[in-house]
């Protein structure tokens, strides 16, 4: 989300200023911030921090604090960071303009944090490098307060983009070559409930799919309580969209998930995998994890891991749980501590780097469609793309073939650690 939050803030500017490599040569110099946890908080003191000594150089440079650190932190962040300009919520983003005009006007700082009113992303406008693949925001804020999450605080209540916008920003992609769309929001099946006439996630799914020029449809993320029966019918029904879900259990314990406020258990949650997999027998499934929760146990972390072993996820993202400011479990006693918490991340690691391994290895010898994206930027004598169930596989191809943005057959032949390695077979469309 931050990724096409920066981009469009960089369409914004387009006209005013040129992108430059390195900081020392920027006239401004925007960080866009994430504060899910703490490390990623972290890094933005440390980078924003190492701008004191160039704006002491030379003080006409406006340096900006964009998105959930400075929703987060508000004014508290100038008093940190002096030489900061500019902090923009991530609902304020796109009035960057106007912010600029502000500083230029001498009204520094400039300090817009308001969760409300109106927040809408400006069109794409011209595409730079070709790019293959392209995300598309259909949603903002999250409603669901999960204990841990400071998501709901910083980026306010759900709010959902009309269709109409949404489809115009996916032909205008489709129509300067993209080929992949993934839309985006902290719980897309949630899209459209709470305004009128919207149609639901699953109706959105099925009229972007009908865009002419699209091949691959994905979306991100999506809360198991409310994968609704007709998303998973959406599955088996549109062609498009591929066979992968990204579906976050964060924890395989009852007493967890209810400490946790996920409002699924453990067995409602493998009820709706059993359901997918009925309807899509090849569906990839992937997941985040946290360990360490305050009060999980040994026996509660046991459960977990059963829990890998029993989906099989073909990734998982897994964190170690941090306190995060406004979020309830800070308050949660019996904290794990350090040590146990990254032990129970080795572990997890452990367990789930084996099943990924038999995963990509069940690949072996199979002929695989592949959404072509360039060169792979590691060995450049290779191609890279995805699989529909989004694993990376490098292959090699005939020297006078230009691939990037076809649709191949690949015959898979090797694994890697986070990749799999083939050989070109066939191009079924384009470039
Ligand atoms: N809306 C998405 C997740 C957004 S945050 C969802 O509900 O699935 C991305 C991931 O960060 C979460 O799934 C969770 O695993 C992790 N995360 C969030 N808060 C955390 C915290 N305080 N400590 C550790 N991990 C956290
Ligand atoms: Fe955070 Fe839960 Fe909302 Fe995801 S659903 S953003 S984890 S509060």
């Amino acid at each position: 989300m931050n990724e096409y939050d920066s981009e469009r803030m960089l369409a914004l500017l387009r006209g005013e200023y040129v992108p430059c490599r390195r900081p020392e040569e920027a006239d401004l110099i925007l960080v866009n911030t994430c504060s899910v946890r703490q490390k990623a908080e972290e890094k933005v003191y440390s980078l924003v921090g190492r701008f004191k000594q160039l704006k002491a150089r030379r003080p006409e440079v406006v340096i900006g604090i964009c998105g959930c650190v400075a929703q987060q932190e508000g004014k508290h962040l100038v008093k940190r960071l002096p030489h900061v300009d500019m902090v923009l919520g991530p609902r304020r983003i796109f009035h960057l303009r106007e912010a600029l005009r502000e500083i230029e006007a001498g009204h520094r700082p400039v300090v817009w944090v308001e969760l409300d009113g109106d927040w809408s992303p400006p069109p794409p406008g011209p595409l730079g490098e070709r790019p293959v693949k392209a995300y598309v925001t259909i949603m903002q804020g999250c409603d669901n307060f999960c204990s841990y999450c400071v998501v709901p605080y910083v980026r306010g209540r759900e709010i959902s983009r009309p269709p109409e916008e949404i489809l115009r920003e996916v032909e205008c992609l489709v129509s300067q070559g993209v080929r992949e769309v993934t839309l985006l929001g902290q719980n897309v099946n949630s899209y459209g409930r709470k305004e009128q006439g919207f149609p639901s996630f699953a109706e959105l799914l099925r009229l972007v799919s009908e865009i002419e020029g699209l091949w691959r449809l994905r979306f991100t993320t999506s809360h198991p309580k409310d994968l609704s029966p007709d998303l998973i019918e959406a599955f088996g029904e549109l062609e498009k969209l591929c066979e992968h879900l990204h579906l976050p259990v964060q924890s395989g314990s009852n007493r967890i998930l209810r400490l946790m406020n996920r409002k699924y258990t453990r067995e409602e949650y493998l009820e709706k995998v059993r359901r997918l997999r009925e309807v899509v027998p090849e569906i990839a499934l992937t997941t985040d994890l946290i360990v360490g929760f305050p009060g999980e146990t040994e026996e509660d972390f046991r459960e977990t891991l059963a829990l890998l072993e029993e989906v099989r996820y073909q990734e998982i993202f897994s964190f170690k749980y941090s306190d995060r400011p406004l979020a309830r479990a800070r308050d949660f006693p019996e904290k794990v501590p350090e040590e146990v918490k990254a032990a129970r991340l080795a572990e997890v690691h452990r367990v789930q780097a084996r099943i990924t391994g038999e995963i990509y290895r069940s690949y072996l010898g199979r002929q695989e469609e592949i959404l072509v994206e360039g060169r792979s930027e590691r060995n450049p004598a290779l191609w890279t793309g995805r699989t529909r169930t989004n694993l990376v596989v490098n292959f090699s191809a005939p020297e006078d073939l230009d691939l990037k943005g076809a649709l191949v057959h690949v015959l898979i032949k090797d694994t890697g650690k986070h990749s799999l390695r083939g050989e070109y077979l066939a191009t079924l469309k384009g470039p």
